[in-house]
């Protein structure tokens, strides 16, 4: 049978590989043969793992054996996917798209990794990424920007850049990717695919260079709704080795809408002039589609949450700054030589870092500094627990909360690079659920027309904590999938 890259999804390829139409090494060679051809212009991959086949091979082993002994397998079983360069693979690289961790390999797996290699999963290769995950634009790896397979003038989005363009241009059934403020759902939304932040502390992260500890997952980007929820329930779950895990299965919490859930739209927010009009266009033609799906939609308040971007601003690099001072030159990766032991490690630092880490590094460490610690970081955890309020409130009177996932759709390349503001606030839409812990998913809903490019623009939707189940619902009755 041949393959049809463009409609599979992994839901249909695992049917197809269970049926034996095609076998795991020959999806695995598809998706190398699309890579090859698409990778040099698009740069989604920073690495293709020359050990696929092989894993493709024993996926195949595995399925032909469950056929045999008529035993369930897992739906990811054979199914190739791309890893975002911030998780580690023991023996393969992991630099973070750092000059300081060019070379550095990975001595074990993270949990996610282990989960889906016990599912079978194919593991392609390294995506592209914002060095250290910070950026929203993947603009900041040092391997190269991530062009929008959309558009080549365009970005792919950030962090996780290079997941959403694997996903989009073809190159991966899914990709996993990391969120700290938007970094899954806004290049998903740039990409035209699904991507999930799921709840803090829902997935491990064990094995995840950390950005910012209290904001950090790991989640899935896949084509459909149905394909997001076969990765996270295959990569969720309690780890010993991660203490901020939450009890899988926790959540009892009765919906409010009767049928479907009740969506709150917090219209004060979509107010101002930052947002594109086509973006606004493209929610208010969303809402309308819910309405004729017969949801019932409601206009709420979230009083703090125009103080988020700002919240996120201070907490975000006083974690960074404390996380990456790891990165000495003696631990990992790179080492450069200075004056004497002390300037080892600022040459090292100055050389292996980018602009915007060491921005970042010094904003957090000015936040966390003795004078300032009070004013700005524990200012800023006060109002974040407000913005929590805020969100908890509203789950009293709605299910899940509608917004765009960006107030842009993707931008030009080189557009925002100059202008870190310009850039930070691309994550207007995505920090709160950072900030509060709660589950989000970004769906494409629609286009925006800009300079006769059709670019995808996403739908954001927000639940309670633990609550993945009603975004994975909602995702699907939006998208039509079954
Ligand atoms: N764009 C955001 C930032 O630069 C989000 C990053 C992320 O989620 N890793 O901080």
């Amino acid at each position: 049978m041949k393959i049809d890259l463009k409609s599979l999804t992994i839901k249909k390829a695992s049917d197809h590989l269970k049926k034996g139409d095609f076998s795991a090494v020959e999806l695995t060679q598809a998706y190398h043969d699309e890579i090859t051809k698409k990778n040099k212009d698009i740069n989604a991959y920073l690495e293709v793992f020359d050990d696929a086949l092989d894993a493709a091979k024993q996926a195949d082993e595995k399925i032909a054996d469950a056929r045999k002994t008529r035993k369930e397998i897992s739906p990811l079983a054979g199914i190739p996917c791309g890893v975002k360069d911030n998780i580690l693979i023991k023996g393969k690289i992991a630099s973070a798209a750092s000059k300081i961790l060019e070379n550095y390999h990975a001595t074990y797996d993270a949990t996610v990794i282990k989960k889906l290699a016990a599912n079978g999963a194919v593991f392609l290769g390294r995506t592209n990424m914002d060095e250290f995950a910070m950026g929203g634009s993947t603009e900041n790896s040092a391997f190269g920007v991530t062009k929008n397979p959309y558009d080549l003038g365009r970005v792919a989005g950030g962090s996780s850049g290079g997941s959403a363009a694997a996903v989009a241009m073809d190159g991966a059934l899914f990709a996993l990717g990391s969120d700290t403020g938007g970094s899954i759902r806004q290049p998903a939304s740039f990409c035209g695919v699904v991507g999930l932040k799921p709840t803090y502390g829902a997935v491990s992260r064990y094995g995840v260079m950390a950005m910012g500890s209290s904001l950090d997952q790991i989640g899935p980007i896949a084509k459909t709704a149905s394909d997001a929820e076969i990765v996270f329930n295959a990569i969720k779950g309690n780890d010993l080795k991660d203490g901020t895990m939450i009890k899988d299965n926790t959540y009892t919490k009765k919906r409010i809408g009767k049928n479907k859930p009740v969506i709150g739209v917090p219209r004060h927010f979509l107010a101002g002039d930052g947002i594109d009009h086509e973006v606004l266009k493209a929610f208010n033609e969303a809402v309308d589609l819910f309405k004729a799906k017969g949801y019932e939609m409601k206009e709420i308040k979230l009083p703090n949450i125009s103080y988020a971007l700002m919240v996120y601003y201070i907490i975000m690099p006083a974690e960074v700054s404390s996380n990456l001072a790891r990165f000495d030159g003696v631990k990992y990766g790179l080492r450069k030589n200075g004056k004497d032991g002390i300037d080892d490690y600022f040459e090292t630092r100055r050389v292996g870092f980018g602009r915007e880490v060491i921005r970042r590094i010094l904003l957090g460490t000015y936040v966390l500094s003795s004078g300032y610690y009070d004013a700005y970081y524990n200012r800023a955890n006060a109002v974040r627990r407000m913005i929590t309020g805020d969100f908890l409130k509203a789950f009293e009177s709605v299910d899940a909360i509608a917004m765009p996932t960006a107030p842009s759709p993707a931008f030009k390349i080189g557009e925002k690079a100059s202008d870190p503001v310009a850039m930070y606030l691309e994550d207007i839409f995505t920090v709160t659920a950072n900030l509060t812990g709660l589950p989000a998913i970004s769906i494409p809903c629609g286009f925006a027309e800009n300079s006769g490019k059709k670019l995808p623009v996403g739908l954001q939707l927000t639940a309670r904590h633990g609550d993945e189940s009603t975004l994975f619902e909602t995702g699907k009755d939006f998208l039509g999938e079954s």
